[in-house]
């Protein structure tokens, strides 16, 4: 069923960019139980399929460029350009791959941006990525060894990234890239929400702190109470400044997000299952994004408004 993805108000609001989510992998090096990157349907993953993926990044750009007043989202708001985010799973299990997407973005017109954990950012890979990247997203949930094995966020053996080794990281991204905006995402939930990670932060000092409230369309096991979370909001005002808060209900239908197989998705208002479209190869981009929706007043709450425009 299609919906409406018009909104009714008077004034337009202008972002600075739309950012499109393409989850390229299910796979992933650690295993957080509370992982959302699980998705309904078999196949091979678009990003290893080169030339595929990028001709559905020009399909994303033809339908999604600022220009395009044909794209229906252009009644409810406006924007300046299109960053595409790489999330997974873990990208950087596929380091090929993401540098050619990444460079097959940027030649289409895209600014780019990735969301890793890190444990897999060698120098030399940072090296390569940070000029091409406007942002990079790392995912911190604690500095302690216990919570993080309890949490899941470890390989195989046991293997854990030390907080010494991110910091050395980040420190090298902005060596190769002095412009690139680090974003920290955390994940508060049943195990972390008492933590202080004011410190770390600190050190790190990323331009913006994500702090997400455990979303629970996998699990309720790790599930965190109201006061919890919002204990864990108020330890950490010193970071006011950088910190963006999105509690279960701002997530919903908030984000343009694409599946490893190419199909757009949503979460499901019902926050248990994701809704699919058809493959965007298939369909196409508008019949496809028109199929799972999304909520442009939540988008907008959630980036970067530049100004308002009046709407004849
Ligand atoms: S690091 Fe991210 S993708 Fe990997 S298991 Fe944890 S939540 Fe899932």
């Amino acid at each position: 069923m299609k919906r409406s993805l018009v909104g009714k108000g008077l004034v337009r609001p202008q972002l600075s960019e739309l950012v499109i989510n393409w989850h390229i992998t299910e796979a992933c090096n650690y295993s957080c139980r509370y992982c959302y990157a699980h998705w309904d349907g078999s196949g091979r993953e678009l990003a290893h399929d080169i030339p595929a993926s990028t001709q559905m990044l020009q399909n994303l750009w033809q339908y999604f460029h600022p220009q395009n007043l044909a794209n229906p989202l252009r009644r409810a708001m406006s924007w300046q350009g299109v960053r595409l985010n790489l999330a997974g799973g873990e990208p950087l299990l596929y380091p090929a791959q993401v540098e050619h997407i990444l460079s097959a973005a940027n030649e289409v017109g895209f600014t780019t941006s990735l969301i890793t954990n890190a444990s897999l950012l060698s120098p030399e890979l940072a090296q390569r990525l940070a000029p091409k990247l406007s942002m990079l997203g790392i995912s911190l949930d604690s500095c302690t060894p216990m919570t993080n094995s309890q949490i899941g966020r470890q390989g195989r053996h046991g293997q854990q990234l030390g907080i010494g080794h991110l910091e050395e990281a980040v420190c090298g991204l902005r060596r190769w890239n002095p412009k690139l905006q680090i974003k920290l995402n955390t994940v508060v939930n049943a195990l972390n929400c008492h933590e202080d990670l004011n410190t770390v932060i600190g050190r790190i000092s990323p331009q913006r702190w994500k702090v997400l409230r455990m979303l629970p369309v996998v699990t309720n096991a790790l599930m965190v109470s109201d006061s919890d979370f919002q204990g864990f909001v108020a330890r950490h005002q010193p970071q006011a400044e950088i910190m963006c808060v999105e509690d279960n209900t701002e997530m919903v239908e908030s984000y343009i997000m694409i599946d490893p197989l190419g199909r757009f998705f949503q979460n499901a208002s019902d926050q248990s299952i994701y809704s699919y479209s058809h493959p965007i190869l298939k369909v196409g981009v508008e019949q496809a994004f028109l199929a799972v929706g999304m909520n442009p007043a939540k988008f907008c709450a959630r980036y970067q408004v530049l100004a308002e425009e009046e709407v004849a």
